[in-house]
């Protein structure tokens, strides 16, 4: 019998109105027949809802991934259900699994193919931080080659906790200011990475 959390509630028991069909407003003013928000809070809603993943699994962690897409916990839930296996048609990177110092460049050039605006989410131990493998042949952690957004904890972590995992990224795509790709602070991150 599944553990009674937010992300696997039967959908017999669940209060379809409040749990699945609606998506939060966006901060902004109504009146009689109008309301009006910032571009920012439109497009944040309608990317945060629309997230392509490009899975990016090596190992261990990449079978909880595949149980967070299966029926169960079913990631499609999200607006996400759509994975894609170029990195040109994807705007989340999620990385699964010990990434040794051979892929790191690897990693790294799937991240660049990726157009803009991209998110990255290093799942489970390993990708966040090495892991158990405190080895000369492992990364530790793919912030060495690329800037991560997430981070989800656990060897492996739980779908319960890459559903987590998304919706933090969730909740920073749908605040994100488009501007925040032009800024100086983010070209200085991205030189920090070598990238222009
Ligand atoms: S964090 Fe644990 S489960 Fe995930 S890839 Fe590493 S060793 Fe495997």
């Amino acid at each position: 019998m599944s553990r009674p959390v937010r992300f696997n509630v039967h959908p017999i028991n669940a209060d379809i109105k409040d749990n699945i069909s609606l998506v939060d407003m966006p901060e902004g003013y109504s009146g009689e027949g109008f309301f009006t928000t910032k571009l920012s809070n439109a497009v944040g809603l309608a990317r945060k809802n629309s997230l392509w993943p490009m899975p990016f699994a090596t190992s261990c962690c990449g079978i909880e991934f595949m149980a967070t897409m299966a029926s169960h916990y079913d990631l499609a839930r999200f607006g996400a259900e759509r994975l894609g296996f170029s990195p040109r048609q994807c705007d989340l990177l999620m990385v699964m699994g010990t990434i040794a110092k051979k892929m790191g460049p690897i990693v790294k050039q799937v991240y660049l193919q990726m157009a803009e605006p991209r998110w990255v989410m290093a799942v489970g131990a390993c990708a966040s931080s090495g892991g158990i493998f405190d080895t000369y042949s492992v990364l530790q952690g793919i912030d060495q080659v690329v800037p991560v957004d997430v981070y989800v904890p656990g060897c492996p972590p739980r779908p319960e906790a890459i559903l987590d995992g998304f919706m933090r990224i969730q909740d920073l795509v749908g605040k994100e200011s488009i501007r925040r790709r032009n800024s100086e602070q983010y070209k200085n991150l991205l030189q920090s990475y070598g990238i222009q």
